[in-house]
């Protein structure tokens, strides 16, 4: 928390604020909480921030100069916009005071995310986007995926490493996934193309969805405007261990993956041991039936 639809929200509603604004003053509160270009931060006073770009949960700003500056939410980072005047929130660690007279304000009490100033776009991209960083979400393709045929990793696990798609985490897994009917355990290399394809379909739908909703406030989720975000009303799974199922009425069962709770319906997320479309739940002896599956792919 935030994933990609709160961050992207956040951008959304940043840019009528920041962008075309030019920086009169930045006071840095929390020094630690700059991870890289304290010194040069202060020199972008007079300067005018002209885009505001995401990769996965990463906000690039790109100022006049091509100095760019990157902000990630961690778990409770908040960026809000103000006038001058108002008070300053506590855990505030930077405050940009634009000639607009309103402050970009930023908040993080857990500091689980942070502030990186580079010189140029391009730098900052490849500090940040680097090759372990996979597509945005947002424009996630079934070619993106396309070698899980070939690989042994684990669905949840995989999708929460940001390898090979960026942006998504617990709760946007969590829902995806049951509206996909797949199993959050399952192995990449047992599912077909079909079913693939139904899993970028499935990520696609729940994100526009979130987005339309303005993203989802468990706690201390808001936008730039202090607004929360309404998709919490709609999740399916997340938070929802022990409840019904609201497809097929089976109770939902809780799993820790990767040291997160997982949530998924037993009933109908089976897992799937043989590969290319003859799905076949293989509980009873996963071992043998994933064998049969490898000599039916190599003949
Ligand atoms: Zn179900």
């Amino acid at each position: 928390m935030p994933e990609l639809p709160e961050v992207e929200e956040v951008r959304r509603t940043l840019i009528p604020v920041l962008v075309g604004a030019r920086i009169m003053d930045i006071k840095i509160l929390r020094p630690d909480y700059i991870r890289s270009g304290l010194d040069a931060l202060p020199r972008l006073c007079g300067h005018k921030v002209v885009a505001i770009d995401r990769h996965g949960k990463w906000l690039f700003c790109r100022l006049d100069h091509d100095q760019t500056l990157v902000l990630h939410l961690g778990m409770s980072g908040r960026i809000s916009a103000a006038p001058v005047a108002g008070g300053v929130e506590k855990h505030t660690h930077l405050v940009f005071t634009l000639d607009s007279q309103r402050q970009v304000r930023v908040c993080d009490p857990r500091r689980f995310g942070g502030v990186w100033l580079h010189e140029t776009m391009e730098q900052a991209r490849a500090a940040h986007i680097h090759k372990g960083v996979g597509v945005d979400a947002l424009l996630l393709e079934f070619a993106d995926l396309q070698h899980w045929r070939r690989a042994g990793g684990r669905l949840k696990t995989t999708l929460l490493s940001q390898r090979d798609v960026a942006g998504l985490g617990n709760i946007y897994i969590d829902e995806a996934l049951w509206l996909a009917r797949l199993h959050p355990q399952q192995i990449l290399n047992r599912l077909s193309d079909r079913q693939i394809q139904t899993l970028v379909e499935c990520i696609g739908a729940v994100l526009a969805q979130s987005l339309r909703l303005g993203g989802t406030t468990l706690r201390d989720y808001r936008n730039v405007a202090l607004q929360e975000g309404r998709f919490a009303k709609k999740l399916q799974v997340y938070g929802r261990g022990g409840l019904p199922c609201k497809r097929c009425g089976a109770g939902l069962k809780a799993i820790a993956i990767s040291g997160r709770t997982t949530v998924f319906c037993p009933a109908c997320q089976k897992r799937i041991t043989v590969a290319d479309g003859r799905d076949k739940d293989a509980a009873a002896n996963p071992r043998r039936t994933g064998k049969r599956a490898r000599n039916a792919n190599s003949g």
